[in-house]
């Protein structure tokens, strides 16, 4: 059996949620110096990779990147790969607070609006009393902020970075400063943390099964229109793909 499914020249590992979790638990166990960068890969990435040189070079340097969205899933069924679950960012935090809720796990919240980062951080306080978050910051800063919050982030030495600044930012910020953070894991989870605070509705669990999460999102949020119509776009051009070999 293959270890990676390719999406349009993506090698995406073929693990499932529970994988990926012992996966991020044995790099903190490790106490490894070197950054763990997790991509979420999601549709827009990966069709941003087609023709981002910088951010193809960022996420063929990940640790590891997960399949995030049923369109990724759904394109390596057709494609005879073997991703078997999605693993979104935003999934993956919920799990990674409940792990770190058991083990102590420290954390670091970047972005995200002002409100949003506080609720955030007293929602994980209330449900995920083990987690110890060392430090947030809300994601609306200055080139000239930036270095004072990395300064930040390095003295908290955190377990694990979340970067909600949404895709590809998340990515570029954390490559751009992967030497200097001490955090041993990063991870870019778009808007989670407003889900976290409450301040958008994650599909319920039936739309999620069916697949339909991406139409909660475009009828709860009509403005994102525009940016949705990169998911047709990308199934045909994923679907037609010609890998190189
Ligand atoms: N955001 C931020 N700073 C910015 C732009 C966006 O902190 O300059 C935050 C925004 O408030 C939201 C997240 O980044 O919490 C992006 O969410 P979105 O749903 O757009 O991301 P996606 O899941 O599409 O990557």
């Amino acid at each position: 059996m293959n270890q990676t499914t390719n999406i349009m020249g993506i090698p995406f590992p073929n693990i499932t949620m529970d994988q990926t979790v012992t996966i991020l638990s044995d790099v903190v166990d490790q106490r490894q110096s070197e950054l763990f960068h997790v991509i979420t890969g999601n549709p827009e990435i990966v069709m941003s990779c087609q023709k981002d040189q910088a951010l193809r070079s960022v996420v063929d340097q990940a640790g590891i990147v997960t399949a995030d969205g049923a369109g990724i899933v759904m394109v390596s069924r057709f494609r005879g790969g073997q991703l078997t679950e999605r693993v979104t960012g935003c999934d993956l935090l919920f799990r990674l607070l409940e792990e770190g809720s058991r083990k102590n796990w420290s954390f670091y919240m970047l972005g995200a609006e002002e409100s949003v980062s506080k609720r955030a951080v007293e929602v994980i306080a209330h449900n995920y009393p083990g987690v110890v978050v060392r430090g947030r910051h809300h994601g609306f800063f200055t080139t000239d902020e930036e270095q004072s919050i990395v300064e930040e982030i390095q003295e908290a030495q955190p377990d694990f970075l979340i970067v909600a600044l949404g895709a590809p930012n998340a990515e570029h910020w954390i490559n751009k400063y992967r030497h200097q953070l001490n955090a041993r894991i990063a991870i870019g989870v778009g808007g989670s943390l407003d889900i976290l605070a409450g301040k958008t509705k994650r599909a319920p669990a039936i739309w999620q099964k069916l697949n339909l999460e991406w139409l909660y999102r475009l009828l709860s949020e009509p403005s994102r229109w525009r940016r949705q119509l990169i998911l047709p776009r990308f199934a045909v051009r994923a679907l037609l793909f010609r890998e190189h070999r």
